[in-house]
């Protein structure tokens, strides 16, 4: 899950590490009281909404008056900003965050991150933040500087102040600056967050350093330890067809295709997945019902895949050992009495109670395309999809 950049800093600062003054606004005109209330002369807006790159497309904006700051902010509500991290459609500005502005003498890079390649978790750090971090990767590699956590050891100070020394720190910020490296690993650890990034962590022209830029990311599976966090869920941020799901309990990952599946196993699904790319088509989700899926169970599966207006074809893949394929042939014929179910449905049942499964698959007189191996099926959607297009 992830949270807004005015959410992620109040954790920081919960934490102990600085940030600028700022307060959230939902209105133009709540954006200029904030001036006020913030004091000083200029102000930076900056669009709340997750995704990151709005410098560069328009969704952070420094100004020098309230009535500058109205503007931008009112120039940003109700508009989808679209980054080059964002996707295609953008994410809606509906808050605004105003700061005091920074006088800027240097921007760092801040990072933990998890290495699931070395099972680690990694901090990630450069001398030369900013909006430019990503060419970097590319282009100069070696201006990045990994530190790998040793899990029983932790964040140690000496690291800390390795990092800080590398960043070519002076010696009197050494202490200042390693000290918000670990409170901010601190928060990364305590929150079961899978990502932290202050891009900028800016140095400022009095020589302090505040987290400009915060970013975090959380683990679904360790919300229900953290109360607090789960509540700042902002769903208008979220793919809806990815929320309508998770809501339901089902573990669905919303693509870009048109093939709607609806398999049980993780294993199974990356292999339907797979089938469907190799018989030429392209998968529109990837849908896990889980073990032990009630017919209750698969009619909601039903209204998730139909949720994605992209899906041309249905592809239904079931194993069953715990499962049972009656009780999924019994949701599918209860979702075609429920929705209208207007796209070709392909189905593939293997296991436990197939026979009664097919018995009453057909004897519902429903336009179902049975199959009886994966790859049949996988050439049964592609082709269902090629008839209807
Ligand atoms: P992002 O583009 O989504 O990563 O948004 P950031 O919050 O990182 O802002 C982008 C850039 O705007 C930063 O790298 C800074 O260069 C600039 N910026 C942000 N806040 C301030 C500020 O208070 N003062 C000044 N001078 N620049 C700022
Ligand atoms: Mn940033």
């Amino acid at each position: 899950m992830d949270i807004h950049e005015y959410q992620a800093k109040e954790i920081l600062a919960r934490f102990g590490v600085p940030i600028p003054r700022g307060g959230l606004a939902y209105s133009p005109e709540q954006a200029s009281y904030r001036c006020a209330e913030i004091g000083g002369s200029a102000w930076v807006v900056k669009a709340q909404v997750h995704t990151g790159g709005r410098g560069a497309a328009g969704g952070v904006r420094l100004c020098h008056s309230e009535r500058a700051v109205h503007d931008a902010a009112s120039s940003m509500f109700g508009r989808r900003l679209i980054t080059r991290q964002s996707a295609p459609q953008g994410k809606l500005i509906y808050r605004v965050y105003v700061e005091e502005a920074t006088d800027i003498a240097r921007e760092l890079y801040f990072a933990v991150v998890l290495d699931r390649r070395i099972e680690r978790v990694c901090i990630i750090t450069s001398a030369q933040g900013g909006v430019e971090i990503e060419d970097l990767v590319s282009t100069k590699p070696e201006a990045l500087l990994r530190t790998t956590i040793d899990p029983a050891a932790g964040f140690l100070e000496f690291q800390a102040r390795e990092i800080a020394f590398a960043l070519d720190l002076h010696p009197e910020q050494i202490a200042e600056a390693s000290q918000i490296f670990r409170r901010s690993y601190r928060a990364f650890r305590d929150l079961d967050a899978t990502m932290l990034e202050i891009n900028p962590l800016a140095v400022t022209s009095k020589g302090s350093i505040v987290a400009l830029d915060a970013k975090m990311s959380f683990d679904d599976n360790a919300l229900f330890r953290h109360r607090d966090i789960s509540e700042l869920r902002d769903r208008s941020q979220e793919d809806a067809r990815e929320s309508h799901a998770a809501d339901r309990g089902l573990a669905y990952v919303g693509l870009d295709g048109d093939i709607g599946c609806m398999i049980n196993g993780a294993g199974l699904a990356m292999a339907t997945m797979d089938m469907i790319k190799a018989a030429g088509g392209k998968p529109a989700n990837f849908l896990d019902i889980g073990g032990g899926a009630s017919p209750q169970r698969v009619l909601k599966a039903f209204r998730a895949v139909l949720q994605d207006t992209n899906v041309k074809a249905i592809l239904i893949n079931i194993f069953a050992g715990v499962n049972r394929c009656d009780w999924v042939a019994e949701g599918i014929v209860a979702a075609f009495k429920e929705i209208d179910v207007k796209v070709p449905v392909v189905v593939r049942l293997a296991g436990t109670h197939v026979e009664q499964g097919q018995q009453i698959l057909g004897a519902s007189g429903l336009p179902i395309i049975t199959a009886d191996t994966l790859a049949e099926a996988a050439h049964q959607a592609v082709a269902a999809v090629g008839a209807s297009t």
